[in-house]
């Protein structure tokens, strides 16, 4: 790493993701690592988007993002969730769900303020608070029940609690958070008068009948939260880069804000696209997500069969196994070892947590993958 970077970055070094990917290329191994569809994104978002290049859609959108997007996330606000989103000032278009991340915390935290989330953590989330020069306090959510601590929350919270960093559905663990979880995270968040930042990017990816509730729609929740999604894990499209927050106007204001000095706008020819798939959820993105319900299933039969313990999940993308039954106690070796030695490529669950202690076991597999990936990728962990 080089000596010239910031002090606060440098305990940040090289995501994990990207060095098990990389092993993954050079070992030719099976990727159920990092977290990418295999699967093409709907044809009529891609049509959509190739449209709007030949129309001319070229040139700086609007910083808060193109009229037409920021109309279908209000209204695919209000219609998937009754929330009151007003196009012109509660929607601020970034440059992926991690644009909108980055704008709410440098946006909301002053030096020294505090941010609360869960651990296992997204990883942007840390270099994100010490990016602002805050403090990250973690509550973990412990294997096999991931059961919100109520006790271990409130002692988290305090004084300088800025914000609360919620993500439901849950990477890496699959969580979906339940309203009385949501009710002890809103709790914390009117006692300390924080804002909830939650991250919401698998809104759509959710199985076995479990729903997804927005912490905006909590009673009184509203007036206090920004919600932050993107188009990357709802269409497959990860590398188009369009995300953008909804809430009350005086909050989307701050990202909007902190936003137009990050990048200040991109994706020209993507935001019309994802707004027209935007307007069809249904249609587009409701098989996709059930297909991806069987691929759980063929994950996590897959693991079970190859000796691993999974945590079966309600949503998102990843099953957290626990590989301890098959001798690993340090999944972070293990997974350094096995693109080489098995031809399968997973990222250890202590990556995406401050110390590996009570997590050295866990492994997380994708599987927003081909149905032929997921069974060469499991029959190799079983040889
Ligand atoms: C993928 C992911 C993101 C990043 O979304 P982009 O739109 O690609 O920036 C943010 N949060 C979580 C939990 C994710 O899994």
């Amino acid at each position: 790493m080089s000596g010239r970077l910031v002090r606060r970055l440098r305990p940040h070094g090289e995501s994990v993701f990207a060095t098990m990917s990389g092993l993954a290329l050079q070992h030719g191994a099976v990727n159920l690592g990092q977290g990418f569809p295999d699967d093409p994104a709907p044809q009529a978002v891609v049509e959509a988007a190739r449209a709007a290049l030949a129309a001319g859609h070229n040139q700086y959108p609007p910083s808060r993002g193109v009229p037409e997007l920021r109309e279908a996330v209000a209204r695919h606000q209000r219609e998937h969730y009754g929330l009151p989103v007003d196009p012109a000032t509660g929607v601020a278009v970034t440059t992926g769900a991690t644009g909108a991340l980055a704008a709410s915390v440098l946006g909301l935290v002053e030096p020294g303020d505090e941010v609360v989330t869960f651990e296992p953590a997204y990883d942007a989330y840390a270099a994100l608070v010490d990016l602002a020069e805050g403090t990250l306090r973690r509550v973990p959510l412990r294997a096999p029940d991931l059961t919100v601590d109520a006790d271990a929350l409130a002692a988290a919270c305090g004084p300088r609690t800025a914000v609360i960093l919620l993500n439901s559905p849950h990477n890496p663990t699959g969580k979906v958070f339940t309203p009385a979880e949501l009710e002890l995270v809103a709790e914390q968040a009117r006692r300390h008068d924080a804002v909830v930042v939650t991250d919401e990017v698998y809104e759509h990816m959710t199985f076995d009948g479990v729903q997804h509730v927005p912490m905006a729609s909590l009673p009184g929740m509203w007036e206090r939260t920004i919600t932050i999604s993107s188009a990357g894990k709802t269409f497959s499209v990860t590398g188009w880069k369009v995300g953008w927050a909804s809430g009350a106007p005086e909050l989307v204001e701050v990202v909007a804000s902190t936003s137009q000095w990050l990048t200040f706008s991109g994706g020209a020819a993507y935001q019309p696209a994802v707004a027209e798939g935007l307007g069809r959820i249904g249609e587009l993105v409701d098989p996709l997500t059930r297909e991806l319900g069987r691929r759980r299933d063929l994950l996590v039969d897959g693991l079970r069969a190859a000796g691993l313990e999974p945590l079966v999940p309600q949503g998102g993308y990843f099953v957290v196994a626990d590989a301890a039954p098959i001798g690993v106690s340090d999944a972070m070796a293990w997974c350094l070892e096995i693109p080489q030695r098995l031809g399968v490529a997973a990222v250890p669950v202590s990556a995406f947590c401050e110390s590996p202690a009570g997590v050295e076991s866990l492994v997380r597999f994708a599987f927003c993958k081909s149905e032929d990936r997921i069974r060469e990728g499991t029959a190799r962990l079983r040889a």
